[in-house]
């Protein structure tokens, strides 16, 4: 892939843990590398096919101007998040902000903080079994497609499913989201409860009713398993109300976990949740 690459624009600015950096303010040095595909430019030799410098510059000036912030580990995750849902031709965005007038008692070139932010695939399992359960889901679909971190891709069909776990409840409306975001997976987790506790949800049982559901089931091809999450995620194998309405947007995608694709692991499966 290609990258535009912008070095040392020179703001002031008033960012910083201490007092006197806030009010006197100081220079902060931005360098600004946007990897993306440059070819329909180079071929229309058109400024419109390209990511105009200038204005990555001017935004990179103002967004530096307008906020003001403790620490320049958020000010460099804001500026590249801010540069990836602006030009949103960019996979990737590494920002690194220097303060060569770090209020540090010792002789120094400068501080920095450099920062990689893209854009990923996520896979995310959708399900509701309270209240407007179609609603339920339709709502936090277009919540995360009004969010500029996000953009959706596909939907799947719904399924009609028994409960899972805890029996004795109502059955389930379960579905699967392919999207793209510029969230790592732990933002993701936390943007994802945000709209779970939108609609309703308050801490149940591990199995218990829900008014809305939403687990990550890929992101990219990651692994993680930690206690607080676990990617791929790992009941999916277990599931048919996952894998089907997976099979309907991917039925080739590779699990990266076990190296089966969506079509393999439903053949494996013995037990039976969609109500046909
Ligand atoms: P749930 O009851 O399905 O909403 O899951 C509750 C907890 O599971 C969350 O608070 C997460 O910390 C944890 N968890 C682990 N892996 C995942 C995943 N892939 N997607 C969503 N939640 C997960």
């Amino acid at each position: 892939m290609d990258h535009i690459i912008i070095r040392g624009v020179e703001v002031f600015a008033y960012h910083g843990v201490y007092a006197k950096e806030r009010e006197e303010g100081q220079k902060f040095l931005i360098d600004a590398d946007l990897e993306c595909d440059t070819s329909k430019a180079a071929n229309s030799d058109e400024l419109e096919d390209s990511i105009d410098y200038g204005k990555v510059t001017q935004l990179i000036s103002t967004f530096m101007i307008k906020n003001q912030v403790n620490l320049l580990e958020t000010l460099a995750n804001q500026l590249a998040v801010e540069l990836l849902t602006t030009f949103t031709d960019c996979r990737n965005v590494t920002v690194e902000i220097r303060k060569p007038n770090a209020p540090i008692p010792v002789t120094f070139q400068d501080v920095a903080i450099k920062v990689t932010r893209g854009w990923h695939t996520a896979y995310i399992a959708t399900g509701s079994n309270m209240g407007d359960r179609e609603g339920n889901i339709e709502n936090a679909i277009l919540n995360l497609g009004a969010d500029t971190k996000f953009k959706i891709i596909k939907t799947s069909n719904y399924y009609e499913t028994k409960p899972y776990g805890e029996e004795n409840q109502d059955n389930f409306l379960n579905g699967m989201v392919k999207l793209k975001t510029c969230c790592t997976p732990y933002e993701l987790l936390d943007r994802l409860k945000v709209e779970e506790r939108r609609a309703g949800r308050v801490k149940t049982s591990k199995w218990g009713p829900r008014p809305l559901d939403l687990d990550i089931i890929y992101y990219d091809d990651i692994i993680i398993d930690d206690e607080n999450l676990t990617i791929p995620h790992g009941d999916m194998v277990r599931r048919d109300f996952v894998l089907q309405p997976l099979k309907d947007i991917s039925p080739f995608h590779i699990n990266p976990h076990n190296r089966l694709n969506t079509c393999e692991m439903l053949d494996r499966l013995t037990d039976r949740y969609i109500i046909q």
